[in-house]
């Protein structure tokens, strides 16, 4: 039986005081979904890491947004899994939309940093999903078989099944556009197909996410359908009390 996972995406926003104040307030709604069998983390961006891993209560999971597939060296700008691993991260983004547009991550180098990512036993999310472009012509199956084949290149089953999958359709991330739950159900499913092609069984185990304009009002909806295991939310998990309402109607 998969365990459902929130996991909110914080992007480029809140400051070191303003993450404080969510991760010092956050116990109550931790407390619930872990009493319901629910994995629920946020993702701050890497200077508000420590205050969130400081404040949060236990069982929050804290997840970086991005990593450096290199340890350590001339890469300015850069942030190491030694460096994330030390200062409590257990999970990572990687290749969410906004990167791989605005930063040309590749799903080869995505594949480099989930490789990375394992051997520090940090829970890689690796995010794939079509343009809208792809959506009407109809491809979004070969898009997403093709990121997933090339990041998850050379995994062994083991390792396969450790990697959360997040599958957000581009033209639905903060567009307000959500995929209706069956699109994503049936892509998703397509997903769990192409992974079992390239792992077999375990193909089962891996967590497979939905993202793109989850709010607390259709996140139930998702959460019926068979493959979908949870969420990868933007805008619906800045404030505290969208959080909360996320979490009620996730269980509820
Ligand atoms: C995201 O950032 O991964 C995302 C899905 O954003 P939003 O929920 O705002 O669409």
């Amino acid at each position: 039986m998969r365990k459902k996972l929130l996991l909110g995406n914080w992007k480029m926003n809140k400051t070191p005081s303003e993450a404080k104040e969510f991760a010092s307030s956050c116990e109550e709604m931790v407390k619930k979904a872990i009493d319901n069998n629910v994995d629920v983390g946020v993702a701050p961006t890497f200077v508000c890491l420590c205050p969130v891993v400081k404040y949060a209560p236990k069982g929050l999971i804290v997840s970086a947004q991005n990593c450096s597939q290199y340890d350590h060296g001339a890469y300015t700008g850069e942030v190491s899994i030694p460096m994330l691993k030390e200062v409590g991260v257990t999970y990572c983004i990687i290749g969410h939309s906004e990167r791989r547009e605005y930063d040309a991550e590749t799903s080869e180098k995505c594949n480099a940093k989930i490789k990375a990512l394992l051997a520090a036993e940090i829970t890689p999310v690796y995010c794939c999903g079509e343009s809208l472009a792809t959506y009407e012509e109809g491809k979004t199956n070969e898009w997403v078989a093709e990121q997933i084949k090339a990041g998850m290149k050379d995994l062994t089953p083991e390792q396969a099944a450790k990697v959360v999958i997040a599958y957000e359709p581009i033209w639905a991330i903060g567009t307000g556009k959500s995929a209706t739950k069956e699109t994503a159900e049936e892509t998703i499913g397509f997903i769990r197909k192409t992974l079992e092609g390239m792992f077999g069984a375990v193909a089962q185990d891996i967590r497979i996410l939905y993202g793109g304009s989850v709010k607390p009002e259709n996140i139930h909806d998702y959460m019926s359908m068979e493959d979908i295991d949870g969420a990868l939310v933007g805008g619906a998990s800045l404030k505290l009390d969208s959080y909360k309402a996320l979490i009620d109607n996730l269980i509820g």
